[in-house]
């Protein structure tokens, strides 16, 4: 099969041939339904080597849906909650070493021996989703997607996620009259923005560098959408009611964007950092509003990946995507890169 793969840091990613994996004892062989693409694997693609502690080469592609192609031995397919061969499913994609007590809460993306696993996922550092079948290594990875289309739902595994899980640990600053911020509205806030909408009472506040971006946040329920540059601040903070933001997600992450959350968010409000673009922010007294908090949360847990697909299956969120063929990944990485993809690119293999 032909497969899309990082054959050295700083390099263009080709298409391979790879043979179809065969799933050994435990592991589960998805035919891939969709795999989104992520502005993290231009990151990826960018960062000099030794900058992340993967071998090469792998396939990209670590936002994957899909339908249980086959199942290794020991994977139970007759007991109560068991996977089905043909069953549709998402793909968990922070994988841990499912030992350790984060692991066993299922909260992967926190998994205390990250440092020895070598790759964070399939895609990230393991074979990932651009390809027509992918191995996942367990079935504890796996969550059933009921009637969602495989290639709608690839993006709620990092796009939705990621931002469901920055947002979950804020909800109880999210009160009436709050006013919640998403700086960026691609892949992740234009899912943010509905993942706000549907889960608290804040007005949300949409900004980007880009007219149809914009657009976009509105179509998909902001209350307000600014223009990111020189009069951004003034625009958020007069939206708020001078009062500034309760929550503001950086969706980018560069100094100029990070330097804008600080300059919105309201005393005792959450700044969050989701972004990779690999700015900073000085904290100190005076430098950040009194009693503001920083984060960085990284993608997401196991059960709030259920939650999420709840709450596309209950029609709350819905993930807008751009379909492409394998053989025009390049293509539609050159548009993710230029910021032109309207919502989510999916690559359907
Ligand atoms: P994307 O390219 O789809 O969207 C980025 C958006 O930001 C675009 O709409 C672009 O127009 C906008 N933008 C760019 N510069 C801006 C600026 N100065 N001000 C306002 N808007 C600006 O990217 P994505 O896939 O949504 O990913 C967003 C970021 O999140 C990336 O850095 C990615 O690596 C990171 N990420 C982090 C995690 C995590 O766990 N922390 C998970 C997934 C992705
Ligand atoms: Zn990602
Ligand atoms: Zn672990």
């Amino acid at each position: 099969m032909q497969a899309y793969r990082l054959t050295g840091w700083q390099q263009p990613p080709e298409l391979q041939e790879v043979p179809v994996p065969d799933p050994g004892p435990g592991e589960v062989l998805v035919r891939v339904g969709g795999a989104g693409l992520c502005h993290s694997d231009l990151h990826v693609m960018d960062w000099p080597a030794g900058t992340l502690p993967y071998d090469l080469p792998f396939t990209l592609g670590h936002e994957v849906a899909g339908w249980v192609e086959a199942v290794g031995a020991g994977v139970p397919t007759e007991a109560p909650g068991a996977l089905e061969v043909g069953q549709p499913v998402a793909v968990y994609g922070p994988w841990g070493c499912g030992r350790c007590h984060r692991c066993r809460q299922g909260v992967e993306n926190l998994c205390e021996n990250a440092g020895q696993l070598r790759a964070a996922g399939g895609g990230l550092g393991r074979d990932g989703g651009l390809a027509p079948y992918m191995l996942v290594p367990s079935a504890r990875f796996l969550v059933p997607l009921g009637d969602l289309d495989p290639v709608e739902a690839a993006p709620l595994t990092d796009a939705g996620l990621t931002s469901y899980h920055a947002i979950k640990r804020s909800l109880s600053l999210l009160l009436p009259g709050s006013t919640a911020v998403v700086i960026g509205v691609g892949g992740l806030g234009h899912m943010a923005v509905q993942l706000l909408k549907a889960l608290s009472p804040a007005q949300v506040v949409a900004v980007d560098v880009s007219q149809e971006k914009l657009a976009l946040a509105r179509e998909v329920g902001a209350d307000a959408a600014v223009p990111a540059g020189e009069e951004a601040a003034g625009s958020v903070l007069e939206v708020s009611g001078r009062r500034g933001a309760e929550l503001v997600l950086d969706m980018v992450g560069s100094d100029q964007t990070l330097a804008l959350a600080a300059q919105v968010v309201r005393p005792a409000g959450h700044l969050t950092l989701v972004g990779l673009a690999g700015g900073s922010l000085p904290f100190g007294f005076f430098r950040v509003p009194l009693e503001a908090s920083l984060a960085a949360p990284y993608w997401g847990t196991v059960t709030e990946l259920m939650e999420v697909l709840e709450l596309a299956r209950a029609g709350r969120i819905r993930a807008h995507v751009e379909r492409f063929r394998l053989v025009e990944v390049e293509e539609a990485y050159r548009r993710l890169r230029s910021g032109a993809v309207r919502g989510r690119a999916v690559v359907v293999p």
